[in-house]
C-alpha cells in the first residue's frame, strides 16, 4: 500500500481579526512548529495570510487561503487571484467548501476553473466534496460525489492531478458536532479512491491524500485517522483554539 503522509489542515473561516489570526498562529507555531509526523496548515481569512505567512516562515505549518478567483487578475472587484495568493505566502487553497457552495452558489463548473488555476499557479488545492443530509437520506451520495469529482477534475492531466488533496466533508456534519461514524466515512473514502482510479490511474488513486471533515475534534481524530483510506482532517471549529488543534495535529 502506498504511504500517504496525512494532512491535518484548520479552515478559519471568517473568524479572527488580524492580531487574533497573529496570537493563535503564534501559538500554534511554539506548540507543533516543528512536527514532522503529519502536514499541517492553517486557513486563515485573506486579511490575515500575509502576517500569519511571516509566523509560519520557520515552522512545518503551512499557509492556506480558503477560496480564489480563477483568472490571474482583471476587473473583479473584491475577488483574488491565485497569484496573489502565492504572493501572500499561500502553498494550498480551500476549493469548493459547501458554505460556499451553500451562500455563494459556486458551481462545478466554477470549482474546476479555480482547480486548474490554482495548479498553474503552483498551489495544492483542497478540493471539498460532499452530500447534504437530504441526499444521504435518498441514498444519494455517491451519484453527488460522482457528480462534483467528474466536473470539479475535468481536463486534468496525471501530471496535474498529482497535486489535488481531496476533502470528503459530508454537509450535515460540519459545524454540527455530528461527525460521519468512522465507517460512514471509510466507506465514501474507499468510493472516492476507487473513482480515482477510473478518472486517473492506479498510481493517483492509491497517492492522493482525501481528508476527511465535519466535527472532527480531539476526542474522534484516534478513530478517524485509523481507517485505511482516510488521510487526514479538514478542521474547522476546532481549529481556531491552538491547543484544541494541536492536540488533534499529535493524534498519534
Ligand atoms: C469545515 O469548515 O470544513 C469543517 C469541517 O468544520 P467543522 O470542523 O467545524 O465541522
Amino acid at each position: 500500500m502506498a504511504e500517504r503522509k496525512p494532512l491535518i489542515a484548520g479552515n478559519w473561516k471568517m473568524f479572527k481579526t488580524g492580531d487574533e489570526a497573529l496570537e493563535t498562529s503564534k501559538k500554534l507555531a511554539d506548540l507543533v512548529g516543528q512536527v514532522t509526523t503529519v502536514d499541517m496548515m492553517i486557513a486563515p481569512s485573506y486579511t490575515s495570510l500575509a502576517m500569519v505567512s511571516t509566523i509560519l516562515q520557520n515552522t512545518n505549518i503551512g499557509l492556506s487561503a480558503q477560496n480564489m478567483h480563477w483568472e490571474n487578475k482583471g476587473a473583479y472587484t473584491g475577488e483574488v487571484s491565485s497569484k496573489m495568493l502565492v504572493s501572500a505566502g499561500c502553498q494550498y487553497v480551500i476549493l469548493g467548501h459547501s458554505e460556499r457552495r451553500q451562500y455563494f452558489n459556486e458551481t462545478d463548473d466554477q470549482i474546476n476553473k479555480k482547480i486548474h488555476a490554482a495548479i498553474e499557479s503552483g498551489l495544492k488545492p483542497v478540493f471539498c466534496v460532499g452530500e447534504t443530509e437530504n441526499e444521504r437520506n435518498l441514498n444519494k451520495t455517491f451519484s453527488v460525489l460522482d457528480n462534483q469529482i467528474e466536473i470539479g477534475l475535468k481536463g486534468l492531466d496525471i501530471d496535474q492531478s498529482k497535486k489535488v488533496i481531496i476533502a470528503y466533508e459530508p454537509v450535515w456534519a460540519i459545524g454540527t458536532g455530528k461527525s460521519a461514524t468512522d465507517d460512514q466515512a471509510q466507506e465514501v473514502h474507499a468510493y472516492l479512491r476507487k473513482c480515482m482510479v477510473n478518472m486517473f490511474n492506479d498510481e493517483i488513486a492509491s497517492t492522493m491524500r482525501i481528508l476527511y471533515g465535519g466535527s472532527v475534534k480531539p476526542n474522534n481524530i484516534k478513530g478517524i485517522m485509523a481507517m485505511p483510506d482516510i488521510d487526514g482532517a479538514l478542521v474547522g471549529g476546532a481549529s481556531l483554539d491552538a491547543d484544541q488543534f494541536s492536540s488533534i495535529i499529535k493524534y498519534q
